[in-house]
């Protein structure tokens, strides 16, 4: 049978699945000697057979304890014993981490009577009693399921009592008190005592942690980190160490390099005589962990040492907790460290130039998303005063935002379309809805490692921490700065994550750096360098070709700058607004051939114009021009707006305007209930006698005019939501007819592929015979998701797409990533048979899903020729179809 159960000697990091993040990385730090205190970890495994049943899956008892015979054995005490216990923590550990989302109980082995043994052992009333209080209070919430808020209020009301500033102040004989107050509340609430048997506690310690992974933060996290609901959490059972037992103890986080910008140096913060969950909570200022330095040169120089063996051994950024108990160092945790889009990038370039991973490893380290966040703006600070508060930059970025006090607000506010900044003295778990709700978090206390900034990193979200000057007030709502300055909810903030400055008002926004990069070619220092290195390593390896969905010439240029290979859709639909509108308003409303023929050729000179001037921008590259898509009405005014106008001016006395008569016939005569279904696409072209040839003699005649002016004009021409080859076949001779026209009359040969979309079912079920048509494809994966769905994309995404996220009917927008099961069976079904029909077929995608991550991989995969995405996703993915291609991930998605 398989174990449930893995003594920390028996585990190795390559084990996370089973073990979770926490247990596999302690048991590799007890394989590489490092002063770990000795424990166990309980499999996933064991939690999803509990989830799954609801009960203690069998055997798991006498597999927990006969590994706790050993971790007795290592620390010469048994859980219970009477004169000098041995306490345990039990915590939960997922494969990917979740930051304080499950739980965790200490002090575990504690009962009436070896409390009095911890008292004499550790030579601390105070401490046996404090530990016998967090007990009851953890395992009182946490297992037995009391309204935390009990506890809290009974610890207030006896400070109050005993004029106690902090805890701090409540001496032993309060803390026993405590206690005896507690139990009460437990008995009060559950109508059970509090349990008397160490290993009951422990049992049931464990239990709670597994049913911990389906509480509502957790889940609440894991859907917008994308993390499966089956995974289940480990279970780490571990001897407790202590950080609070005076001066000489205390507890801490450290990072082997910034988190937030990458630069080498230890990291991290430092709280004399506490609980390591003192420090995660921000509830006391730490302090710098250099300051450690002085305090206890002899662990600090033992910690430095331990560090450098991780991040040699894992060759990356490493996080660690530790305690120190009376002067001895103990290691309770390490992972690779969650870090800001910046620190990646830079880390890749410094861990490659120190030879500790190759260029691809870096490549892999470095992605799509993070880019995308690297290019947002930042404050142009140059045009702003004092900051009115100044914190710790834990999280980068620019976010402007109305203070608010609580979460509840946060989120009220946001689903009402306001932006907000999330003001709290430190955050909780419990603040997770108003954190995701939130531009950014801003709060008065803690440091780079408090959950404000740990999770707020991991969601790449705006964070200043620790603002000290700030004295945030929940109940007024509102928080005093340091000069005095009240600030009430509502207030606009400017916050600034790079630099921990907290600005009044609407800072204005200016350009990153690493976007000037891209539109300049001018590296600068630091991440810029980084990023530069990564995407030119990512385009020597990928096999895709990027280029951009571009309509304008400014557009066409920036993508070009971006580094895109040429046009993949030129929507030709957005050259017919504005001014141009009414000429297309005369074409619909033509009575015969001849006022058609007029209005079109008015519309003639000026798509030429369009057309030359984005071959001119894109000159020697593909340039995929679409022929006209939507519906006709689209540009034509509102039915009812029109009807009401009309019935306005009748109501009044007076006469409608005849031409505003003839426009209402003509709108009520093209109303389509289903516009998406309508007439639209290749069937315009069908119907409509003259337009495709308008639309391709423009073409033809930029593409002479490019010639004759000394360029490489490359002109494609792309019929769009084809279902059957017969329409191709009618439509692409018409294409034809015009291309041969315009080369005779110019004496310019003018030669255009033309190709077709495949954005409709039948489409991608019969691309074989369309293939015979077509000399290329482009997935037009917006429509070919709304139509495999029968999803109306306008429609659905405000509707109950967060029901179905909720319900788990899919974990992402199908409409943001491509729905590899549905969708992406269509489109491999499109290649295999348009390619077997006309080898060497050149494929494409120009849906939106061409500038996502995860979907960029799934082309790679399917074996596309390139992906089409807006100018600014263009550097996306490009560094994404690199990763792609890395040796070992093919075939992988982007997670
Ligand atoms: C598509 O359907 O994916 C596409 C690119 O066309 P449009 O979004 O213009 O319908
Ligand atoms: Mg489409």
């Amino acid at each position: 049978m398989v174990p449930y159960v893995y003594d920390f000697r028996e585990g190795r990091r390559e084990m996370a699945d089973l073990l979770g993040g926490k247990g596999a990385n302690l048991a590799e730090m007890t394989r590489l000697g490092l002063p770990v205190p000795p424990g166990f970890t309980v499999s996933t495994d064991a939690c999803r057979a509990y989830l799954a049943t609801g009960t203690e899956p069998p055997g798991l008892a006498a597999e927990v304890s006969r590994h706790l015979a050993a971790v007795e054995a290592a620390a010469g005490r048994r859980l219970g014993q009477r004169d000098d216990p041995l306490l345990l923590s039990v915590r939960s550990g997922a494969r990917f981490s979740m930051p304080g989302m499950m739980e965790t109980v200490l002090d575990i082995g504690l009962d009436d009577d070896s409390v009095l043994g911890l008292a004499k052992a550790s030579g601390s009333d105070r401490f046996a009693w404090d530990s016998y209080r967090r007990l009851v209070q953890m395992f009182g919430s946490t297992v037995m399921g009391v309204d935390p808020a009990l506890f809290a209020r009974a610890l207030a009301l006896l400070k109050e009592e005993r004029e106690a500033p902090d805890d701090t102040h409540l001496d032993a004989n309060d803390l026993a008190r405590l206690v005896e107050t507690f139990k009460g509340i437990v008995l009060d609430e559950t109508g059970e005592e509090f349990p008397q048997s160490p290993t009951d506690q422990l049992r049931r310690a464990i239990l709670a942690v597994f049913r911990s992974w389906n509480g509502e933060r957790a889940r609440l996290y894991r859907r917008r980190e994308h993390i499966g609901d089956d995974l289940g959490t480990a279970v780490t059972v571990q001897r407790m160490v202590f950080g609070n037992l005076g001066p000489d103890s205390g507890s801490g986080v450290a990072f082997t390099r910034d988190p937030a910008t990458g630069r080498p140096g230890l990291y991290g913060d430092y709280l004399p005589d506490a609980q390591g969950e003192d420090v995660v909570a921000g509830i006391r200022n730490a302090m710098p962990l250099s300051e450690l330095e002085q305090l206890d040169p002899r662990s600090y120089a033992r910690l430095r040492g331990h560090m450098e063996t991780l991040e040699r051994h894992y060759r990356d950024l490493c996080d660690i907790e530790f305690t120190i108990e009376r002067g001895t160092l103990w290691m309770l945790q390490t992972r690779v460290g969650k870090r800001t889009a910046e620190a990646a990038f830079t880390l890749a370039a410094q861990l490659t130039d120190e030879g500790l991973i190759t260029a691809d490893e870096a490549l892999a380290r470095v992605d799509g998303d993070g880019l995308a966040r690297l290019m947002f703006p930042a404050f142009d600070t140059s045009a702003v005063g004092e900051p009115l508060a100044q914190g710790v930059p834990a999280s980068p970025g620019a976010a402007v935002g109305a203070a608010v006090f609580d979460s509840a607000e946060a989120v009220r506010r946001a689903a009402a379309g306001e932006r907000v900044v999330l003001v709290r003295q430190e955050t909780t778990p419990d603040d997770l809805p108003g954190m995701i709700a939130a531009q950014a978090v801003l709060t008065s206390r803690g440091g780079k490692t408090s959950h404000a900034a740990v999770v707020a990193r991991g969601m790449g979200k705006v964070c200043v921490c620790g603002a000290d000057g700030l004295a945030v007030d929940t109940g007024a709502r509102h928080f005093t700065t340091r000069t005095g300055a009240v600030v009430e909810e509502g207030t606009v903030l400017s916050v600034d994550g790079s630099s921990g400055a907290v600005y009044p008002g609407a800072v204005p926004l200016a350009d990153s750096a690493v976007m000037r990069f891209l539109e300049t070619s001018q590296r600068s220092a630091g991440v810029v360098t980084a990023v530069a290195r990564a995407l030119e390593h990512a385009d020597t390896l990928r096999r895709l070709e990027v280029r951009a969905n571009a309509d304008t010439p400014e557009d066409a240029a920036r993508a070009r700058r971006f580094g895109a290979q040429g046009i993949g859709l030129c929507r030709t639909e957005h050259m017919f607004l504005g001014e141009r509108r009414k000429l297309v308003e005369r074409m619909i409303l033509a009575r015969d051939d001849a006022g058609r023929e007029q209005a079109l050729a008015a519309l003639l000179p000026l798509q030429r114009q369009d057309f030359t001037d984005i071959l001119e921008a894109m000159d020697g590259l593909p340039v995929t021009i679409r022929l006209l898509d939507p519906p006709l009405h689209e540009f034509l005014p509102d039915r009812t707006e029109l009807a009401v106008h009309i019935a306005a001016t009748e109501a009044r006395g007076e006469q409608p305007d005849p031409h505003e008569r003839e426009l209402l016939d003509a709108v009520s005569r093209m109303h389509e209930d289903n516009p998406m279904l309508g007439l639209r696409g290749v069937r315009l072209g069908l119907v409509i006698p003259g337009l495709v040839a308008m639309q391709v003699r423009a073409v033809a005649e930029a593409v002479v005019a490019r010639t004759r002016a000394g360029g490489t004009p490359r002109a494609e021409i792309m019929v769009p939501l084809v279902g059957a080859v017969e329409e191709l076949r009618i439509e692409r001779a018409e294409v034809e007819r015009a291309l041969a026209e315009v080369s005779d009359e110019s004496g310019v040969p003018v030669r255009c592929p033309v190709g077709t979309m495949i954005e409709l079912p039948r489409a991608a079920l019969t691309a074989g015979r369309i293939a015979e048509e077509a000399e290329f494809f482009s997935f037009g994966t917006n429509d070919l998701t709304q139509t495999t769905w029968g999803f109306s994309r306008d429609d659905v995404e405000a509707a109950f797409f967060s029901a179905y996220l909720d319900k788990g009917v899919f974990p992402v927008s199908p409409f943001e990533t491509l729905d590899r099961d549905g969708v992406g069976r269509l489109v491999r079904i499109a290649v295999t048979e348009g390619r077997a029909a006309r080898p060497g077929l050149k494929i494409g995608v120009c849906g939106e899903h061409g500038g996502d991550p995860d979907s960029v991989h799934f082309f790679h995969t399917a074996g596309l020729d390139y992906v089409s995405c807006s100018p600014f996703r263009v550097p996306v993915a490009r560094l994404e179809a690199g990763r792609a291609a890395l040796p070992g991930t093919e075939g992988s998605d982007s997670r």
